[in-house]
């Protein structure tokens, strides 16, 4: 596939390096990751995975999680590229850190890979991303899952809207806390900037990582509350801790 002259020739210049191993590429490459990690990731699509939620599942039993089955959800369908871990899980992290936009392209081309395999056929409006978490202090933070969600929008064709989404009460940090508190820390949390925004309109929801889906649903709950028609979401990846 041609990558276009205008990053044939910013490759040139800047020789492109894999983002899971800092091997150095071809000025040629589409996506910056050698053939050596492409083949070593810790991909979702290798499991049988929930047919709701997308985490991995053990073969034999039937098409949904525990979780999925038990409980309901403002999402119809979620996928996420990879499980948390490994060099997945350190390309991420060191996404958010430094916010290198190489390891955004990467993950955003992955993510766009499995809408269109995972949600084929469905016909969406607009990307939105989950809003980042307010801190106190801290002022412009890094947006990773918004950088993402432009990306997708760019490579899937779909409109993004910016903002959409906003934390309208103070939340604590997710990962400190348990699989229950993490449901009542965002309950509510979100609101809709522009109702008539994504009023009657199918929307894929980006985030980077999943991990209770509790922010997810919540998000979803927000834009469904405020009209939109369905919500899709996906994300770089999804952890089986906290699960
Ligand atoms: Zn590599
Ligand atoms: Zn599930």
């Amino acid at each position: 596939m041609n990558i276009g002259i205008g990053n044939l020739i910013l490759n040139l210049i800047y020789p492109p390096r894999c983002i899971f191993c800092g091997t150095r590429l071809s000025p040629k490459v589409r996506i910056a990751v050698c053939d050596k990690c492409s083949n070593n990731l810790p991909y979702c699509k290798a499991y049988k995975r929930c047919k709701s939620c997308g985490i991995p599942i053990a073969q034999g039993t039937g098409d949904k999680c525990k979780r999925c089955y038990i409980s309901r959800r403002n999402i119809t369908r979620s996928t996420s590229t990879f499980v948390y871990v490994d060099n997945a899980r350190s390309a991420i992290i060191k996404f958010k850190r430094s916010a290198n936009s190489s390891y955004g392209r990467v993950l955003s081309f992955y993510i766009a890979g499995m809408v269109k395999s995972d949600f084929k056929g469905v016909e969406f409006d607009a990307v939105v991303s989950v809003p980042p978490r307010k801190k106190p202090i801290t002022k412009d933070k890094f947006d990773q899952a918004a950088f993402l969600a432009k990306e997708v929008s760019l490579r899937l064709g779909i409109p993004y809207i910016s903002n959409a989404l906003y934390q309208a009460r103070h939340i604590k940090k997710q990962s400190s806390l348990s699989f229950n508190a993490r449901l009542e820390n965002v309950k509510n949390a979100f609101s809709v900037k522009k109702q008539s925004a994504v009023g009657g309109k199918t929307i894929l929801l980006i985030d980077d990582v999943r991990t209770s889906g509790a922010t997810l649903e919540e998000c979803a709950k927000a834009l469904k509350a405020s009209g939109a028609y369905k919500i899709y979401s996906a994300t770089a990846a999804i952890s089986i801790i906290g699960n």
